[in-house]
């Protein structure tokens, strides 16, 4: 149930609503936007009349149940979208945020000159896989603390923040120690036991949808992790598995638009994976900011040939260079105006 409290009401009022969830057997999460403040009551096996029989207390406006399956996720239980902070960069503001990097970080060199490189060409975060979740148990594996103890370096040359991937729960510790934001791989998109432990985690989660999860299945994977206490979420659209063999996915732009529309969190878009191919990266990172999309996560790499993991969907500086040029600021700015419309 969502409680909306009206706009003139009061601090003891929101208070008295507040310890009545409580008392009904309910969680409540409040929201305070610029106007009023709403509460979601969430949990299971409450007193749902006694929640409803709320609609009569003083300063609230109205009571209404959450339409989905997802309650703190639902656009319903907020005013307004969620903007993520992440160092300096906001994921969900005004202009959309591009984030590069290598697939694996692989050495200092590389990962120096990537990040040189697409600061150069205008991107504001730097992404790099310290622990890779690889096909093949024969395949390069990442480069674990040292790739960690890299990208903090780089981060302090560059000023670009970090996003890279924590596949265990074992290691949420070290990798918070080192990067700004985790990244919450496809294939753990359903990794309950790892999706609670980050939950916990003071730091913002981008959390990429599953190869064939269904977008409820996703925003419900998010549910879990503000549900519990960590608000600061990205959903990241990274291609479903389809019947289509030329591509490595089919990048599902359609859903961006409809998770933007029952969700208030952000969402970005990752072409590289989406696509597998360094040759639809700029139409599909176009046609991402096109639909709404909060910003791009796009695999770069100085020498893609040599690259130990995703070299045939890696740009050079070059190429990444070139898309930045085609994405315009009115393209950059899409997301925005849709929310302003909203
Ligand atoms: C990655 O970002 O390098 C990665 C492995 O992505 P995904 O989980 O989307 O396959
Ligand atoms: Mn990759």
């Amino acid at each position: 149930m969502v409680i909306n409290m009206a706009s003139n009401s009061t601090e003891a009022e929101l208070q008295h609503v507040i310890d009545r969830i409580k008392e009904c057997g309910f969680t409540p999460h409040v929201t305070r936007g610029s106007e009023r403040a709403i509460v979601a009551a969430v949990g299971s096996g409450g007193n749902r009349s006694a929640l409803e029989a709320l609609k009569a207390a003083p300063g609230v406006e109205d009571v209404v149940p959450i339409a989905h399956p997802f309650k703190l996720v639902s656009r319903q239980t907020r005013s307004g979208r969620t903007r993520v902070q992440v160092g300096e960069v906001c994921i969900g503001g005004d202009e959309a945020v591009v984030i590069a990097g290598p697939c694996s970080v692989e050495s200092r060199e590389q990962l120096f000159s990537t990040a040189r490189g697409i600061k150069a060409a205008g991107a504001t975060m730097l992404r790099g896989g310290a622990y890779k979740p690889r096909t093949s148990p024969y395949d390069f594996q990442g480069l674990g603390v040292e790739a960690l103890r890299l990208l903090r370096e780089v981060r302090e040359e560059t000023g670009l923040p970090i996003v890279t991937e924590v596949m265990s729960t074992e290691d949420i510790d070290v990798i918070s120690e080192h990067a700004d934001m985790l990244q919450v791989g496809a294939r753990n998109m359903q990794n309950f036991a790892l999706l609670r432990q980050l939950a916990k985690v003071d730091k913002p989660i981008l959390l990429k949808r599953g190869p064939s999860a269904s977008v409820k299945e996703w925003l419900l994977a998010a549910e879990y992790l503000l549900a519990g206490g960590n608000p600061n979420v990205v959903l990241c659209e990274r291609g479903i598995k389809t019947f289509e063999t030329e591509m490595r996915n089919t990048l599902d732009l359609a859903a961006v638009a409809l998770a933007r529309e029952l969700s208030h969190l952000p969402v970005i878009v990752d072409p590289s994976h989406g696509t597998g191919r360094r040759d639809l990266i700029q139409p599909a990172s176009r046609a991402a900011l096109a639909i709404g999309a909060d910003g791009l996560i796009i695999e770069v790499h100085p020498c893609p040939e040599r690259a130990l993991s995703d070299g045939a969907q890696s740009l050079n500086l070059e190429e990444f260079a070139k898309v930045m040029a085609s994405l315009s600021a009115p393209l950059r700015s899409v997301a925005a105006a849709f929310a302003a419309q909203a």
